[in-house]
C-alpha cells in the first residue's frame, strides 16, 4: 500500500501536511491543489485515486461533457428536448439550417452550394416556431416552386403531394426548346450539348458532351442523386 507523506503528487493535488484522523482513523492529509485552493482528504481516496484535485478537474470534465447541450438545455421553447426526443420541427429547422450553412452536410451541394440561404430571423429557432407553428404530421417544409430562400413568405409546411408539385412546376421550366429534351441544350458557340440541373430557379451547368445521349445520361444521374437526397430528407423526418 502506498503511504502517503507530504509533497507526494497526486493527480493535481499536492499533499502538504496532516491534519488530523477522520472519525473512522482514517489520516487526513491537507493538499494544495494546482488552482490554488486547498483541500482536506483521506488518505485511502488520495491513495485509491479517487481524488485527484479539490474538485475543479470534475467541474471542468462535467463543463466539457455538457458543452453540446447547453445550447438546447438552455431553450425555453422545450423542442429540443421533449421526452428525451427532439419534436419535429425542431428536426426540420436543424435539417434546414445544416443543409443551407454546413458544407461538410451531405445535401449541400443542392442548397447552399446553390446559394440558398436561410433568413437571418430564422436562425433563431423560436422565429421559426413562431413564424411557421409547429410541424403538422404527413408535412416537410417546402418553399414555393422549390426556389428562393428559407425565409417568412417563401415557404409552408407541405404534403408530399404539394411538394412533388412545386418541384414539377421547377421541372417543366428545365426542357431546353433547342433539343427539346430535359436537361439538355446546344451550346451554338462550342457545337457540343450542354446538360443542365435546375437547382433552386437556376440552371446548373454539368459539362458538355458530344452526343445527346452523354448529355441526358449525365443529367439522369444528376437528377437521380438530387431525388436521392430529397427522398432521404424526407424520410428522415418522423
Ligand atoms: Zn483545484
Amino acid at each position: 500500500m502506498k503511504v502517503i507523506e507530504p509533497k507526494q503528487v497526486c493527480g493535481r493535488l499536492t499533499v502538504q501536511c496532516r491534519s488530523g484522523s477522520a472519525s473512522n482513523g482514517d489520516a487526513l492529509w491537507e493538499c494544495l491543489c494546482i488552482c490554488g485552493n486547498t483541500k482536506v482528504v483521506r488518505a485511502a481516496n488520495l491513495r485509491s485515486g479517487d481524488t485527484v484535485s479539490c474538485g475543479c478537474f470534475r467541474k471542468e470534465q462535467t463543463a466539457k461533457l455538457a458543452q453540446p447541450f447547453a445550447a438546447l438545455a438552455a431553450t425555453k421553447h422545450g423542442h429540443a428536448r421533449r421526452e428525451g426526443k427532439r419534436t419535429p420541427t425542431y428536426n426540420t429547422w436543424q435539417h434546414v439550417i445544416s443543409r443551407c450553412t454546413d458544407p461538410s452536410s451531405d445535401r449541400w451541394r443542392w442548397y447552399g452550394a446553390v446559394g440558398v440561404q436561410v433568413s437571418e430571423r430564422w436562425k433563431v429557432f423560436e422565429n421559426f416556431l413562431m413564424d411557421m407553428g409547429e410541424r403538422p404530421s404527413d408535412t416537410t417544409l417546402g418553399r414555393f416552386g422549390d426556389v428562393g430562400n428559407y425565409e417568412m413568405g417563401n415557404c409552408a409546411w407541405m404534403t408530399k403531394q404539394q411538394q412533388l408539385y412545386t418541384r414539377r412546376a421547377n421541372e417543366k421550366a428545365n426542357v431546353d426548346s433547342s433539343t427539346g429534351v430535359k436537361g439538355v441544350g446546344w451550346d451554338k458557340s462550342r457545337k457540343l450539348f450542354r446538360a443542365q440541373i435546375r437547382i433552386n430557379g437556376k440552371n446548373m451547368s454539368l459539362g458538355r458532351f458530344i452526343t445527346i445521349g452523354e448529355a441526358e445520361q449525365a443529367y439522369q444521374k444528376a437528377k437521380e442523386s438530387m431525388l436521392l437526397c430529397l427522398r432521404e430528407a424526407d424520410s428522415m423526418l418522423p
